[in-house]
């Protein structure tokens, strides 16, 4: 089989389009396609889809497709244009690409798997794409899902940061916490990223907004409390973050007490980091001894985790009444405890205490640990209309 034949094949491509070279570069290891239109063939207007022979060529694009054998593959054309009679000279729409992209349609599906299942950094580097490759793949997949979706409200909000690369590079995610979509990606976790989101709702939609779960994040406080109706009451700092926090801390009781010990040659902490990060019944079996010893020698590190497991609680009551009186005995513990990471953690969620309890007005909470990738797969699977675009 010649191998533009092999393409043809590979690439199904409809008529009037073909494979008319194939190009491999072993150095390189890359794979060139050219693509070319059947001379006299005629196109649809992409305004109203009327047939109309080709008036000329924009010069020739690349997309770069999926890799063939471990070698990069570019497909390559000249976009023709038609003059329609009533809307005049307009580029057509390719099969295998969406417009504007500089990728294949299949390139991207594959991409949006890949990060799926990497962070966006990792995803790069699978792909052989650069950040702002990866970071516009996204963007257009969220896009495609804001104009498929009807203006629906969204009554309850996760709004979520997500670090996207080693170096304090961060987007913002909002979340239909009850659905499990991805409504927004924005750049950065700014104020104005989040206050973007809410400029795109209608009024109505705002004012349907019930709840809304977050971090104890001043941007994200702000720009709530700026845009939806009585906000300030609708803003939940979610267990999952308070909880975050509250690990941090006993990770930097246990950092420094190591450091301590490591002085006087006692190795007792040693590789033991995510032993008190464990939640009391999730500790493995296999552990429970060399924990149940750890936590016999009355160390710091002991006492910060024993906080930690007493401030989840909090959440399991009822009430809020009863949930607060734990907490005013849980905050006396804490901040008695000489643990300053601890204190200090105890004072942040004091100053935050009443978007805390509101809690037990709204019951939501971030399913962030799940990450970004649950979401992006219903992103993914947004229709974006008819046709070949749908990814
Ligand atoms: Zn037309």
């Amino acid at each position: 089989m010649l191998d533009t034949q092999l393409f043809t094949r590979l690439l199904d491509l409809p008529r009037p389009w073909r494979v008319d070279h194939v190009a491999l570069d072993t150095d390189q290891q890359r794979i060139d396609v050219g693509l070319a239109h059947r001379p006299n063939a005629s196109f649809r207007c992409p305004e109203c889809g009327r047939r109309a022979p080709v008036y000329d060529h924009v010069p020739a694009r690349s997309w770069r497709h999926l890799d063939h054998g471990g070698f990069r593959t570019w497909l390559h054309a000249q976009i023709p244009r038609i003059a329609c009679p009533d809307h005049g000279i307009r580029r057509v729409s390719v099969p295998w690409a969406l417009p504007g992209s500089r990728f294949t349609i299949a390139f991207e599906r594959h991409a949006i798997d890949v990060l799926l299942e990497a962070d966006i950094l990792g995803s790069t580097r699978l792909l052989r794409i650069s950040w702002d490759q990866a970071w516009n793949l996204m963007e257009r997949a969220v896009a495609r899902g804001f104009r498929a979706k009807k203006r629906r409200v969204i009554a309850r909000l996760g709004v979520d940061e997500k670090a996207v690369a080693k170096r304090h590079r961060y987007v913002t995610l909002v979340c239909d916490l009850d659905r499990g979509t991805v409504e927004y990606i924005g750049d950065d976790r700014k104020q104005a990223s989040l206050d973007a989101y809410y400029q795109s709702l209608s009024k109505k939609q705002r004012a349907g907004i019930e709840a809304v779960a977050m971090d104890m994040w001043e941007p994200f406080i702000a720009s709530t409390v700026a845009y939806v109706p009585d906000g300030r009451a609708k803003i939940v700092f979610d267990r999952f973050h308070v909880m975050k926090h509250m690990l941090d801390a006993v990770d930097q009781v246990r950092k420094g007490e190591h450091r301590q010990l490591q002085a006087q040659g006692d190795e007792t902490l040693k590789r033991t980091k995510y032993l008190w990060l464990y939640s009391r019944e999730n500790l493995p079996e296999k552990s429970r001894e060399k924990f149940a010893a750890l936590r016999a020698l009355h160390l710091k590190t002991g006492r910060a985790w024993a906080i930690k497991e007493s401030l989840r609680d909090l959440w399991e009551y009822r009430r809020k009444g009863w949930a607060l009186r734990h907490w005013r005995h849980w905050y006396f513990w804490a901040t008695h405890s000489r643990l300053p990471p601890v204190v200090k953690v105890a004072r942040m969620i004091r100053d935050h205490l009443d978007n805390v309890l509101t809690y037990f007005d709204h019951r939501i909470t971030n399913a962030t640990s799940e990450g970004l990738n649950s979401k992006i797969q219903t992103i993914k699977k947004t229709p974006m209309g008819s046709g070949i675009g749908v990814i």
